[in-house]
């Protein structure tokens, strides 16, 4: 199993927002969670990368068996925790080619492979450039300063492409795609997803599981996954919305 989440309590400033999420992710699935604006998404995901605001108070997150909690947010990413970020940031003065061609090295390092110098990663990068179709000027630019929101998210894309993550959480990596960015960005991520990686997608909408299909969907709502299913519980939601499980929901606290 990569990822075990299990009973997860998380605070923001002293508000509860998880509320008891258990998740377990093995080799080989992809996973979607959906869910309104606000359900806790976007939390679930900055946990597990190690964000210092939120406080995990109770609970625990094993990846591939390691107290994942105990271990630095920066070596996380280097065992091979990649987050696609849902707002992805603009650093200014950084050259994005410096940039992924430090974090690349920075993994290889970790997995004993050799560092690549700067010929060698022009070589990687250009190829990879291929998965996501993107043009290599943008290698030149700093960091996705000046990025449009297509262009920011294709260059998450690149750089879970050139980390091989064994397990990554791209967090509504659809939104502000057109549809042909969604398409090359979906079928990135579908190359990207091997036997022996973990895949969580995290949307609220249902376009991106048009174009992957994940082995299961969850549902997110107030801090809780309400309800897990297969692919056709990302259609169900897409005709009914989540209205639907809220009643179900109520119903089954009035039983209580
Ligand atoms: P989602 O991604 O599902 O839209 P989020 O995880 O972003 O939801 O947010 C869940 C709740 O936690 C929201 O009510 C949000 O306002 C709150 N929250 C998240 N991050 C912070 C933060 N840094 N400070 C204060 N509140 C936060
Ligand atoms: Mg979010």
């Amino acid at each position: 199993m990569i990822l075990d989440i299990s009973n997860l309590h998380v605070n923001v400033e002293d508000q509860p927002i998880l509320k008891g999420v258990n998740l377990k992710i093995n080799a080989g699935e992809i996973h979607a969670i959906m869910g309104r604006n606000g359900s806790g998404k976007s939390t679930l995901s900055k946990v597990i990368a190690g964000h210092p605001a939120y406080l995990v108070t109770s609970g625990s997150i094993k990846f591939n068996n390691q107290d994942l909690l105990s271990i630095e947010p920066e070596q996380r990413a280097r065992s091979g925790v990649f987050l696609g970020f849902q707002y992805p940031i603009e650093i200014p003065g950084v050259s994005n080619l410096e940039f992924l061609r430090v974090a690349t090295n920075s993994r290889r390092q970790e997995r004993g492979e050799e560092e690549l110098d700067t010929f060698e990663f022009e070589d990687l990068v250009n190829e990879r450039l291929k998965i996501v179709q993107m043009n290599p000027t943008f290698l030149e630019r700093s960091v996705n300063e000046g990025f449009s929101g297509g262009e920011k998210k294709r260059n998450e894309i690149l750089q879970m492409a050139l980390l091989e993550p064994t397990l990554a959480i791209l967090d509504e990596t659809d939104s502000g795609l057109d549809i042909d960015a969604l398409r090359i960005v979906a079928s990135g991520v579908k190359k990207l997803a091997k036997p022996n990686t973990a895949t969580l997608l995290i949307t609220h909408y249902q376009r991106l599981l048009n174009e992957i299909t994940p082995d299961f969907v969850h549902v997110m709502s107030g801090g809780r996954i309400l309800r897990t299913g297969g692919g056709e519980l990302a259609t169900k939601l897409e005709e009914s919305g989540y209205d639907w499980l809220d009643n179900e929901q109520n119903i089954k606290e009035e039983e209580n």
